[in-house]
């Protein structure tokens, strides 16, 4: 059985132009664990990871506003929330659409711890924009009380933004591994884990911080051995020249081709790029492996090598 690191990003739960009711997001979910059972129908043993932007900043907006009433938590203890709401609603969804289809299998969400470096550059460097856009001076009184760095991004105003530190190990990784070998579909690793760090003693403490979904997806394809990450998104392919009348999608590729284009700054960071990024990396460490970036509804296609951007270990 083919072991396949799934990573779900944010057009499977919030679709563009929604709000992300309870309602949308459960019908979005759906739809995609129809394509999920797909899969599993055909024999694919997966492994779910997803993104959460929108819901952990709908969390950080509550925070906000009910600041006075109730205490205000942690980023990390928002990654962990979304990852229960956005597998409950996995398990909900696949579970009947198995069932359905006669099969008889065990959904099961797992709350991930992901490592990350207490020296790693990006603690100095707060990069991920997360949350709502407020204007400069709300932005300004809401530094100045709590201490978050907020920054100015264009002409909708000022958001939060927070380290992205560099994955470098899926803490709960065992408990994934105990899951599969049961015989369960797995949903791990959830809006990139819920970011930790390694103290001396070794204890690990929860960090403000978010992983990148994608590095996430990618480290945990590694590391459980998986033949193919397959990240599902909202485009068909990776483009060259995206957005120009140049534009042309890359069907199979070669890591080191792909890097080149990387290099020569096809992929905006923040969206295809760390998909990129994470595709390469994945790959780079195994020589039977691929990367297959595609668009949600090609997911079977895909896996078959009929859609998506395949991307390949240099021989
Ligand atoms: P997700 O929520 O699935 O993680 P993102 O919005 O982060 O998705 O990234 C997917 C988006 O990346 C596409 O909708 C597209 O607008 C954008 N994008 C940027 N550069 C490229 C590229 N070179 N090829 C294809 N899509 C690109
Ligand atoms: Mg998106």
């Amino acid at each position: 059985m083919r072991r396949i690191v799934v990573a779900l990003g944010g057009n499977a739960i919030i679709q563009a132009g929604q709000r992300g009711t309870a309602e949308e997001q459960q019908a979005n979910v759906d739809l995609t664990c129809r394509q999920l059972a797909e899969l599993v129908a055909a024999g694919y043993e997966l492994i779910i990871t997803h993104g959460n932007g929108p819901q952990v900043g709908n969390l950080l907006v509550k925070n906000e506003l009910a600041r006075e009433i109730v205490p205000p938590v942690p980023l990390h203890w928002c990654v962990a929330q979304t990852q229960a709401t956005i597998g409950f609603m996995i398990q909900q969804s696949l579970g009947a659409e198995l069932r359905q289809r006669g099969i008889d299998r065990v959904v099961a969400t797992l709350v991930t711890r992901t490592e990350v470096s207490p020296d790693d550059p990006a603690w100095n460097d707060p990069t991920k924009p997360i949350g709502l856009y407020y204007p400069e001076e709300r932005a300004r009184a809401i530094m100045a009380e709590t201490g978050q760095v907020w920054k100015p991004q264009g002409t909708r105003g000022w958001r939060r933004v927070v380290p992205s530190p560099d994955p470098i190990a899926i803490v709960d990784r065992p408990a994934i591994e105990l899951l599969l070998a049961a015989g369960a579909l797995v949903v791990a690793c959830g809006g990139g884990g819920i970011p930790v760090v390694r103290r001396p003693d070794g204890r690990y403490e929860g960090v403000e911080a978010v992983v990148d979904k994608d590095l996430a997806a990618a480290l945990l394809a590694h590391e459980l051995g998986a033949d193919a990450l397959l990240i599902l998104t909202d485009v068909p392919n990776v483009m060259l020249h995206y957005g120009t009348p140049q534009a042309r999608p890359l069907e199979r590729v070669l890591a080191s081709e792909l890097r080149r284009y990387q290099v020569e700054g096809h992929f905006a960071s923040g969206s295809m790029g760390p998909k990129v990024e994470a595709a390469l990396r994945f790959v780079s460490r195994g020589s039977t492996r691929r990367s297959i970036i595609a668009a949600l509804d090609h997911a079977r296609d895909a896996l078959e090598g009929r859609a998506g951007t395949h991307v390949l270990p240099d021989p």
